[in-house]
């Protein structure tokens, strides 16, 4: 298959958009005035059922959704489009209800490594042991664009570009020399994996000689938005004989598979590329948010976590999703999701149970949601503190009081102390 992904314009004039409802098609036309889409002709053909719109958990993956901006909003935009407004008059209406639901996504500066006072751009290190690396042609896009994701200030944003990712492939090697601690490398963008074969060798080969990391990991969903980036894509045999060359040099190679749906796993050209990744001996481990309307159900996470398991890749996160959307339309409490997790695991396969979760990070610490207990009539979250800044917290076990309703625990530093 040949790629072709399709924009806001260009979707407009498949068969998909001109056979979707009235109602939908005009959501569609307000809402991409002021959020970002972009979809393949693979997610297109083979991934969303059309006869099962809106519900398709797929499309609810990539289509923007009307509750992402307020009904006032929605109505100003859907009336200018009627009354055919100008582009001008449309840019300046669509730039403000953009500014309304800017994701509001808490870099801490202080992770940001610097050099002589300088910030080192493109670089971000969490955890002592770990160091996310965004090379420049990473961030850009992805192969579709999930709504729920706050990267798409970097898809839309070209002035953010510079201060959070780097050109010169050598940028994180005297960091990394000067913190032998660091262990595990994060490959990340939007998607490392969009970069063509002899950018990714470009960008990782200066990392080969630094003995002290052991781990490079892809963080990436090309393999079900795009799985013939492993098969049959020109550079495709040269990126898995990279993975393979990779081993050699005492590196293990982790794809780390962001797979949100059981729907994602059905053709035979995604368990094609699974099992041409694991011909080169890189291991997949699959993470993803619990999301509403798409995985909100204990069904959907035994059906992707035994599905996992029997193509052989390891089920490693589910993430409570993230709060960057202004209007919470994918956040679920986080009593719903403890209660998904311990379902959906209680149901899987044992081996599927290594599985980790529900587990979300804030101020530099990733934190599980153990269990809600009930201690002397009062109930509360139970919190283990996975990884930290520092040695004092990571392992510890803290108690937060519940309440059915709320979403994230703000703060871990406080509940921590
Ligand atoms: S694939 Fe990942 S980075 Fe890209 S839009 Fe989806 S969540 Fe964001």
């Amino acid at each position: 298959m040949k790629y072709q992904a399709y924009s806001q314009i260009s979707f407009k004039k498949t068969p998909y958009y001109l056979n979707m409802s009235e109602t939908l098609r005009n959501e569609f036309d307000v809402l991409t005035k002021v959020l970002p889409f972009k979809i393949n002709n693979y997610v297109a053909e083979h991934l969303i059922n059309w006869e099962n719109l809106p519900d398709d958990p797929i499309y609810q993956l990539i289509f923007p959704r009307k509750d992402m901006i307020s009904a006032f909003d929605f109505k100003t935009l859907s009336g200018m489009i009627k009354d055919g407004a100008s582009a001008l008059e449309m840019d300046m209406v669509s730039n403000m209800v953009q500014q309304k639901i800017w994701p509001a996504v808490a870099l801490d500066e202080d992770r940001i490594p610097k050099c002589n006072g300088d910030i080192i751009p493109g670089l971000y290190h969490t955890f002592p042991t770990n160091l996310y690396l965004f090379p420049a042609p990473a961030v850009k896009t992805c192969h579709a664009v999930c709504n729920y994701c706050f990267r798409w200030i970097h898809h839309t944003r070209g002035k953010f570009l510079p201060e959070t990712s780097y050109s010169d492939p050598a940028t994180p090697i005297a960091f990394l020399r000067d913190n032998p601690h660091i262990k595990d490398i994060f490959m990340t963008g939007a998607d490392p994996l969009v970069m063509t074969t002899s950018q990714v060798k470009k960008f990782t080969d200066p990392l080969i000689n630094v003995e002290s990391l052991d781990v490079i990991r892809f963080i990436t969903k090309s393999l079900t938005y795009w799985p013939f980036r492993f098969t049959t894509d020109k550079d495709a045999d040269e990126l898995l004989d990279y993975f393979r060359y990779l081993k050699t040099q005492g590196k293990h190679v982790a794809i780390m598979a962001h797979i949100t749906h059981v729907n994602e796993l059905q053709t035979d050209v995604v368990k094609e590329a699974i099992r041409r990744i694991q011909e080169t001996g890189a291991v997949i481990r699959c993470q993803a948010p619990i999301v509403k309307n798409i995985n909100d159900s204990a069904q959907d996470w035994t059906e992707l976590w035994d599905t996992q398991v029997q193509l052989g890749m390891f089920p490693y996160h589910m993430f409570v999703e993230a709060d960057t959307d202004p209007n919470g339309c994918f956040q679920i409490p986080l009593a719903k999701t403890v209660a998904v997790f311990q379902e959906a695991r209680k149901k899987a396969t044992s081996i599927a149970r290594a599985v980790r979760g529900p587990t979300f990070m804030n101020n530099n610490m990733r934190v599980e949601i153990l269990s809600i207990e009930e201690i002397n009539n009062e109930k509360f979250f139970v919190l283990k503190c996975l990884q930290a800044l520092d040695d004092k917290h990571e392992g510890k076990i803290r108690l937060y009081p519940f309440d059915p309703e709320i979403t994230q625990i703000e703060n871990l530093r406080s509940v921590f102390e």
